[in-house]
């Protein structure tokens, strides 16, 4: 795996927790430090703290962070245009930011959350899908990963918008894989069960304790275990394509 990920640029949305920070920090362990890093979240002062991380662990890391709220549509394409040289030629794209916004009945989702969730779950995961499709397509290679869920599989009840956007992502993702099949462009869903990181604490909206009551009685799925099954699925030979993911926590049902 270190020999195929050497010198690859890989671009993470949703960097600065969770799933995003722990595959930045496994993209670096399985390549020994020989990649380059494209990090983005709206909190810097995180992507700074991870840059700080790596670049002590990997000095030889080549780390570029920046601010940029998936949602800001307009801002994608002139932030791809505007990468330092060195950091243009992006190989992989983590399609990972992402959120459930509360957990209610249909009738009682309201419409700031209901945007919210398709705007950072669906609209950024198109933009920036669409966005990094040229260069892929001129060079006839490149991976694109889209953080799924088993929310995308099964819908329960409360959980309609985001399930459907998880849906979607699935959706989307099947189909522009096979609308790129005769193209060396890999197209690759991982789909988490239940994973404990601070996804419960933006659901539900701070509230640390509801946040902390999901993971009780369970043994959930950690970032860095959804992190390994990324880089394990984007250091395959080309001719492999592990198109779908679903993890599941031992004990979750
Ligand atoms: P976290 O809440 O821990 O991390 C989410 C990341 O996305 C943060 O870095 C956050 O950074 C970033 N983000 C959120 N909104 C935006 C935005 N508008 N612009 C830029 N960055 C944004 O969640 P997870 O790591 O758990 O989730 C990652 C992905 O995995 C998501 O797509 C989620 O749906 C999926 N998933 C998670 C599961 C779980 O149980 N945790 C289960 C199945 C799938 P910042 O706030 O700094 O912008």
């Amino acid at each position: 795996a270190a020999e195929r990920l050497a010198n690859k640029t890989i671009l993470i949305t949703g960097a600065s927790a969770g799933i995003g920070q722990a595959t930045a920090l496994e993209y670096c362990a399985a390549s020994n430090g020989k990649v380059k890093l494209v990090l983005l979240a709206r909190r810097l002062e995180k992507l700074q703290e991870l840059k700080n991380t790596i670049i002590k662990d990997y000095p030889e890391t080549k780390v570029h962070i920046e601010r940029l709220d998936v949602t800001e549509t307009e801002k994608i394409r002139p932030f791809l245009e505007n990468l330092p040289e060195d950091f243009k030629d992006i190989d992989i794209l983590i399609n990972n930011a992402g959120k459930a916004l509360g957990s209610d009945k249909v009738g009682n989702i309201n419409i700031e959350d209901i945007e919210g969730m398709i705007q950072t779950d669906v609209v950024a995961l198109i933009n920036f899908t669409q966005a990094i499709l040229p260069l892929f397509k001129k060079k006839n290679s490149g991976d694109i990963v889209n953080l799924g869920s088993v929310a995308g599989r099964e819908a329960y009840p409360t959980g309609s918008i985001y399930c459907g956007c998880k849906h979607f992502v699935r959706a989307f993702t099947q189909s522009l894989r096979k609308e790129l099949v005769d193209t060396k462009i890999r197209v690759l869903e991982v789909a988490p069960g239940n994973v404990e990181t601070e996804f419960s604490l933006v659901r539900y909206k701070g509230d640390a304790d509801r946040a902390k009551k999901v993971y009780e009685g369970t043994v959930p799925l950690f970032a860095d275990d959804i992190a390994d099954l990324i880089v394990y699925t984007t250091s395959r030979k080309q001719n492999t394509v592990i198109a779908e993911t679903l993890v599941f926590a031992s004990n979750q049902a």
